[in-house]
């Protein structure tokens, strides 16, 4: 991940030795390396900014009390916040209302929405019992309905077809009907990706939308993508009433700046994350336990 933050700080956090309180002085070698790292990372000029400065707000004056030493003290600062910049709690989806609750799934082509779509189907189906159904709405790519339907196959999830031929909205609708009349649970829907933004997938994912008025709209992006997430998660988020992100290839080489700001960016929260190829590689999001990752 970071290249563990601790292992950054812990030779200017030994200089901090012998001091009784944190002061501007003292703590100015420590911000620098928490602010390089997170730069390192990737996490985007704006969103290590503010962090720095918040760090630096709660840490001045701090009196170090009992076994701690101010290095620690500094640390538990960073944890603290940095637990707080990737949203506090961990939240789950939230299904508690009529069935089918409605999950939509929205991002750039390659994010990992149709991979992400199957491991939901999964997480749902085994630890939760819950009856599922999956559609795709990606009528561009035939290869991508096919993607879907041999993940169902392989998880025994239900998929309802679909058809290149078919216009997403009605696809989506026909989908939520056949949902609502055999008393499936959730409806989970894969859409269209593109490489970059365009104005013609954001009419579409927003049209598709306003159609199921899903209960969940999570933005799928990767997390290798670093900067160029931030600015994805943007658009997405200014398109769409977002409730979620889904932070995929975390097990990749990724710098994990991405997890960092893109809560920052949209103001939602990371539901989930993807740390592998395989259907079993989705894990819900802890900020606290990536946060002790990060510091390591
Ligand atoms: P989509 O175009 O957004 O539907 O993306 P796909 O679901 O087809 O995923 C694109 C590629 O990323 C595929 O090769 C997936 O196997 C891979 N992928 C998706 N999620 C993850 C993940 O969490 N970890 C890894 N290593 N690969 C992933």
């Amino acid at each position: 991940m970071l290249d563990a933050l601790t292992q950054r700080l812990s030779s200017v956090v030994k200089t901090l030795r012998g001091h009784a309180r944190l002061t501007e002085e003292n703590i100015q070698e420590a911000l620098r390396e928490v602010r390089l790292a997170l730069l390192d990372a990737d996490a985007g000029l704006p969103v290590v900014k503010e962090f720095v400065a918040r760090v630096k707000e709660k840490a001045l004056g701090q009196e170090v009390v009992g076994s701690l030493t101010p290095g620690q003290a500094l640390v538990g600062v960073v944890n603290a916040e940095l637990v707080n910049l990737m949203g506090g709690v961990g939240e789950g989806l939230n299904l508690a209302q009529q069935p089918p609750a409605i999950v939509l799934l929205a991002g750039l082509q390659g994010a990992g929405k149709t991979t992400s779509a199957g491991k939901l189907a999964r997480l749902l189906t085994k630890t939760t019992k819950k009856k599922v159904l999956l559609v795709s709405t990606d009528v561009y790519r035939p290869a991508a309905i096919d993607q879907l339907a041999t993940l169902a196959k392989t998880l025994e999830v239900d998929l309802f077809p679909s058809d290149p031929s078919q216009k997403p909205v009605s696809i989506a609708a026909n989908a939520l009907d056949w949902a609502k009349k055999h008393y499936y649970d959730v409806l989970i829907v894969d859409t269209a990706g593109r490489l970059a933004i365009d104005e013609a997938m954001m009419a579409e994912v927003k049209a598709i939308h306003a159609a199921l008025n899903p209960v969940e709209t999570l933005f799928v992006v990767d997390a290798m993508q670093g900067q160029d997430a931030v600015n994805v998660a943007k658009a997405f988020s200014e398109a769409l009433p977002l409730t979620g992100v889904v932070l995929t290839k975390l097990d990749g080489d990724s710098r994990g700046g991405a997890a960092l700001s893109v809560r920052h960016v949209t103001g939602k929260p990371i539901k989930f994350v993807g740390v592998s190829e395989k259907l079993d590689g989705l894990e819900a999001f802890h900020p606290d336990r990536m946060a002790s990752r990060i510091l390591g």
